[in-house]
């Protein structure tokens, strides 16, 4: 298959059914899809689980501000709701977790924390039973003290951003309880498409990528096109879930509208496909990917569209059923930093020109005055969830690089999903060979994200793989 030539159609393609069945095909598989049909593979099988769903709507109602780049974003209208998805599961032998999904730019530890909390209070549930992921939508509020180095600092703003997480907060834990109120017959099925817009945006200038694919030179850089799916159905044959991944930044759009970016069209896509369906996404591990070229709406529902077909294309495959089972485990791995930064250098960069770093200074300068000690390391959040023989998900925190899917995926074989921007927003993510490399991503930039030193110590993939390592042994134990 010629990736770059498949991916060149798409971008001339229209929607609809008969672009979907051409899609398919450009990815060089037989279409056996027909619009508005459901295809056999998705449902019946066994209901040897049971499942429930709720959502509820995010969209800020006050002047939050959009998160995600480092300026003032005064919201102006929406092009569609923003939402956050629960899908509950529970075993043959009763063991249960919780997957959230979420149209959020970012969630903090603070505002995770308090969530599992109450739903630890209310439902019972343990931080290893659930798992709050988020797109990380740069069309989304800000939320908790995420990014807070970012933006330029309103008391106003301070005050709106405080009241709606606490209302966020509320709402993610209702939201918990009502799906596992619906908890009801159901089978669960995998498969995987692929979508082809993610690119490397480390190895790959921008201005330069629309130039790249017309001229059909290949992309460079590690990408994961690939789209997994699991399908939860009842024992009537409908779907009640549609869950589906992709590792790339949702930075299609940086304008100042309420949208869920790709993501948000894709499911606004599978769902009116597939009426009564909730359709969920996951960010895989897509730190270093951009959805290029980007920039307009045209292009953000293009993009969706071609990950619904993704969605779609692995739908129309068999779908083995995932049996029933399921194992749970969780931990902070502990990422060290090179250096914790100190006070001297701390007034030095409270006279930064760059603002951000600023203003990050300063605040730290305050929390060495309160005398608050940094701690050399941070806690990092680990996830592996054994679904049946089947199913193996890896969450991980923040903004994992693509190197993490693509390694763990190898080494835990097929069925393996790995999530990134699960819990915690933290920072980015580098591998061994991205932080060799530097650059954004790998760089002295955990300034941005408000964390006590510059850089990761080189050892982070070698920490976050031993705990991945050891989580899946348990599992699977
Ligand atoms: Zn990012």
């Amino acid at each position: 298959m010629n990736r770059t030539t498949t991916r060149r159609q798409f971008l001339h393609q229209s929607t609809g059914a008969a672009a979907i069945a051409s899609a398919a095909a450009a990815l060089g598989r037989v279409p056996v899809f027909a619009g508005g049909q459901q295809p056999e593979s998705a449902r019946g099988g066994p209901a040897n689980w049971k499942a429930g769903v709720a959502k509820a709507i995010l969209t800020p109602e006050k002047g939050v501000w959009l998160a995600g780049y480092g300026s003032k974003r005064p919201p102006e209208g929406k092009l569609h709701e923003l939402w956050m998805k629960a899908l509950a599961l529970e075993d043959a032998r009763g063991r249960r977790a919780v997957l959230i999904t979420s149209d959020f730019q970012g969630v903090p530890k603070d505002v995770s924390d308090r969530v599992f909390e109450q739903v630890r209070r209310k439902f019972g549930l343990e931080r290893r039973q659930i798992m709050l992921t988020f797109s990380h939508n740069h069309c989304g509020p800000r939320l908790g003290d995420d990014l807070v180095d970012y933006y330029p600092v309103e008391p106003g703003q301070v005050e709106l951003v405080n009241e709606y997480t606490a209302l966020m907060e509320a709402r993610l834990a209702a939201m918990v309880g009502e799906a596992l109120a619906h908890l009801a017959p159901a089978s669960l099925r995998l498969g995987e498409g692929r979508a082809t817009f993610a690119v490397n945006r480390r190895n790959n200038r921008e201005a330069e990528v629309p130039a790249l694919l017309a001229q059909g030179t290949p992309l460079k850089g590690p990408v994961d096109h690939a789209v997994p799916v699991l399908t939860v159905a009842r024992p009537d044959g409908s779907l009640a879930a549609i869950l589906f991944g992709y590792a790339c930044h949702p930075t299609t759009l940086s304008f100042t509208t309420w949208c869920g970016d790709y993501p948000g069209f894709a499911q606004l896509e599978l769902e009116e496909k597939h009426p009564g369906a909730m359709a969920m996404f996951v960010n895989t591990c897509g730190g270093d990917q951009n959805p290029l070229p980007r920039r307009n709406v045209e292009l953000c529902k293009r993009y969706g569209h071609m990950l619904a077909v993704g969605v779609a294309e692995a739908m129309q495959q068999p779908m083995p059923p995932v049996s029933s089972g399921l194992q749970m485990a969780f931990e902070h791995a502990d990422l060290p930093y090179l250096q914790v930064v100190t006070r001297e250098e701390l007034l030095v960069f409270r006279q930064d020109k760059n603002a951000i770093r600023a203003r990050w200074a300063a605040r730290m300068l305050g929390k060495l005055d309160a005398g608050e000690k940094f701690a050399p390391s941070y806690p990092y959040p680990v996830h592996a969830w054994q679904l049946g023989r089947e199913m193996l998900v890896i969450g991980t925190g923040a903004e994992t690089v693509v190197d993490y899917a693509l390694r763990f995926k190898k080494e835990f074989g097929r069925g393996t999903w790995v999530c990134g921007y699960t819990d915690d927003m933290i920072a980015y993510i580098p591998s061994r060979r991205v932080w060799e490399e530097g650059g954004y991503e790998g760089g002295s930039n955990l300034y941005e994200y408000g964390r006590p030193a510059l850089r990761w110590s080189g050892e982070v993939e070698d920490r976050i793989a031993a705990s991945v390592r050891r989580l899946v042994a348990e599992v699977r134990g």
